[in-house]
């Protein structure tokens, strides 16, 4: 909703979070809000317009215009992230009868949501590849700043010095990179000093919560910020001098081989990085001659703060960023909260060549406490889905206390219009795989070939729809069915038009993955899709991360392979084949190729009437003459 070309909440840079309650108050803004919420519906647009007009930030006035809403529909993230937005209404209320109430729509999704708020991780490759563009920065920043990184990757490899091997669980300091981010704040402060607005704007922006992006009256506390800045400026740079010197010894103090993912960045003004480094203590000029670093033009301190600042990528606040966001999921307590190490090979835009990108990983596997704080500040909390089975699963990692009352409520949509089959006969464990890539091309023909129209395959992996593709495609040759794939990296116009395409009369097959962008969030009304073929449940990757959370489930709940693999690739599942129904008119095949399908854990999972109790209701001894049997019973020529 932001109107500016970068994010940077700053009176400073932004003319709508400048004086913006005078604004607001001037105009009666709230006022106007309100009236307009009696007419329509307040959208993301209505807000830009109005911020436009009056130039006030469109997300600031849209929270405030909060208070007289009925009804606010927004992100997870309003409620449940670190920095929920809405808590600066709820905290407040005590009182129930003073709470909103919450309901929480898509409610599969929310355990893994929240896990990721609060899971974080550093990986020496991804830093070196994003903040190692230091031409912005000026020979000395550069110096020091190289010092920091490097001072970064060696306390991320410590704790690998201390694992002893390539994956281990570990334990983190909390204060691992206190000295570093010390350093680094001396080093913004300095940089501040001298290089004015932009790079202040952008670091007073960091230190701002979502919550107080605009200041109450954004003047005074501007100018009180101003002067505690400059008192900290002080007493920092002081402490910088000596603190980075000792960075440098201990950079300079290191080989080559030992920094192998620093070799990939570009050396300082060219030289080769030891002959520039191992002079630090010696003076050096701030630009040398012909250097062909060039500040950039919107770090300079005669630029403008409105100038446009999305080329801005300052490699200082980058790492400050990166390891303040690492500290702060260092300081989540709790059995939930594991810290991994990883080393594995480096790849990325760089060539890092033979080197080793290592990993620390704080990663929550259930934030199910976190949650139920949440919940309290709600007066009633309803949360829903199709894809919420089973409940005692959904429920204890949605945070929901004991005694919560749950209703599970069959499809509104005739049950004749939908046919469930599964296929026993095919296994898609990942050691039958090979041996089975054929006989689900041949199913998928068998299948498809009973009623033209749109289906699609979902499987597991983008590698196993690879491997059936290219068997598919070989039996459709001379087929009316048009064959399409999901690629790995698909844009979102491609998938547009592919879902657009469907509509065009042409009997496709789209092989797609499960938990992709075919197989959620997305409606194929009437003809657009007559089956949904889905091959085996997709679960997550067996890995040493995957495995440390199935101990924790197990541990905590006695369930761990259930919690940490089959219910995650159920719920995957069952979005995948609700896109075939979504009205009373439409009519389809659902086909689950596997036969886990049967068994009670993965049972467990599928809504009721899918089965109505009994896996008899899903194994057919005459498939083809089921499924004939289905489409014939709507009068349908064959
Ligand atoms: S205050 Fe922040 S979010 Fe609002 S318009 Fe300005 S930069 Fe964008």
């Amino acid at each position: 909703m932001c109107l500016k070309e970068e994010v940077i909440c700053n009176p400073s840079y932004c003319q709508y979070a400048r004086d913006y309650y005078d604004k607001v108050d001037r105009e009666k803004l709230l006022e106007k809000t309100a009236k307009l919420a009696q007419r329509v519906n307040l959208s993301e647009e209505i807000f830009k317009k109005l911020g436009e007009k009056y130039e006030v930030c469109p997300f600031e006035l849209s929270l405030d215009s909060i208070e007289n809403a009925d009804l606010v529909i927004g992100d997870y993230n309003y409620v449940f992230s670190p920095r929920n937005t809405l808590g600066r209404f709820t905290h407040s209320l005590s009182k129930d009868y003073q709470k909103p109430n919450l309901v929480i729509d898509e409610a599969h999704n929310l355990p893994g949501r929240a896990c990721d708020y609060f899971s974080k991780g550093l990986s020496s490759a991804h830093i070196v590849e994003s903040v190692g563009d230091l031409s912005s920065l000026n020979v000395t920043e550069q110096i020091k700043l190289r010092s920091l990184l490097s001072e970064t990757l060696f306390a991320i490899s410590s704790v690998g010095k201390v694992a002893g091997k390539k994956e281990a669980k570990v334990t983190i300091s909390p204060q691992l990179f206190d000295k570093i981010r010390t350093e680094l704040t001396a080093l913004m402060l300095e940089r501040m000093k001298g290089k004015g607005n932009a790079i202040s704007t952008q670091m007073q922006s960091l230190s701002l919560s979502s919550s107080s992006k605009v200041s109450g009256s954004s003047n005074s506390s501007n100018a009180s910020n101003s002067s505690n800045e400059s008192v900290a400026s002080n007493a920092s740079s002081r402490s910088a001098t000596a603190a980075s010197s000792g960075a440098a010894a201990t950079f300079a103090s290191q080989s080559a081989s030992q920094l192998p993912l620093l070799a990939a960045l570009a050396p300082i003004n060219s030289l080769p990085l030891f002959e520039v480094m191992s002079p630090l203590n010696s003076t050096q000029p701030e630009t040398l001659p012909n250097s062909s670093i060039n500040p950039s033009p919107s770090i300079n301190s005669n630029s403008s703060p409105s100038a446009p600042l999305r080329k801005i990528q300052d490699p200082i606040i980058l790492l400050a960023n990166y390891l303040s966001d690492f500290q702060e999921a260092l300081s989540y307590e709790g059995e939930a909260y594991l810290h991994l190490y990883t080393k594995n090979r480096a790849y990325g835009k760089r060539d890092f060549g033979e080197s080793y990108d290592e990993c620390l990983r704080v990663v929550c596997c259930d934030a199910s406490d976190r949650l139920r704080l949440a919940h309290k500040e709600f007066a009633h909390v309803v949360a829903f889905s199709a894809t919420i089975k089973p409940f005692e699963y959904f429920g204890k990692l949605c945070g929901f206390d004991e005694g919560y009352s749950c209703r599970e409520y069959f499809s509104p949509f005739p049950k004749e219009n939908r046919k469930i089959l599964v296929i026993p006969q095919v296994s898609t464990k990942f050691s039958d795989r090979e041996r089975n890539y054929e006989k689900i091309a041949e199913a998928i023909l068998r299948l498809t070939s009973r009623k033209i129209g749109n289906y699609f395959v979902f499987f597991p992996s983008f590698a196993f729809l690879e491997e059936v593709y290219k068997r598919t495609s070989k039996l459709y040759e001379n087929s009316e069915f048009r064959l399409l794939k999901q690629e790995s990296e698909i844009s979102k116009a491609r998938a547009k038009e592919v879902i657009e395409s469907l509509n065009q009369g042409l009997p496709t097959i789209v092989f797609a993955v499960q938990g992709g962008v075919f197989a959620e969030g997305v409606d194929y009304p009437g003809d657009m899709l007559i089956g949904a073929l889905i091959v085996g449940p997709g679960l997550p990757n067996f890995n040493f991360e995957r495995e440390q959370i199935r101990n924790y489930y197990e541990k905590q709940y006695g369930q761990g392979f259930d919690y940490a693999y089959v219910y995650p690739a159920m719920a995957k599942v069952i979005q995948a084949a609700g896109r075939v129904i979504r009205s009373g008119t439409d009519r389809g095949l659902i086909v689950l190729m596997d036969k886990r399908f049967t068994e009670g854990t993965y049972l467990a999972a599928m809504p009721a009437d899918w089965h109505g109790g009994s896996v008899n209701n899903l194994v057919s001894n005459s498939l083809v003459k089921d499924i004939d049997c289905f489409w014939s019973s709507f009068g349908q020529d064959f």
